[in-house]
């Protein structure tokens, strides 16, 4: 299991549709969005 997992992140608070890798997930999951600072859940990932 050597593939990256991408996901569409869509933030809640301001709409911000990006495409994520697995570690990116986890920072937006740590720091929150990087566009409004909101603080994303795991619910707003889905897998590509
Ligand atoms: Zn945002």
């Amino acid at each position: 299991m050597s593939r990256t997992e991408n996901y569409t992140f869509v933030c809640p608070e301001c709409a911000r549709s990006t495409t994520v890798d697995s570690a990116m997930k986890d920072a937006l999951l740590d720091h929150g969005c990087a566009v409004c600072g909101s603080v994303v859940s795991s619910d707003v990932f889905t897998p590509v």
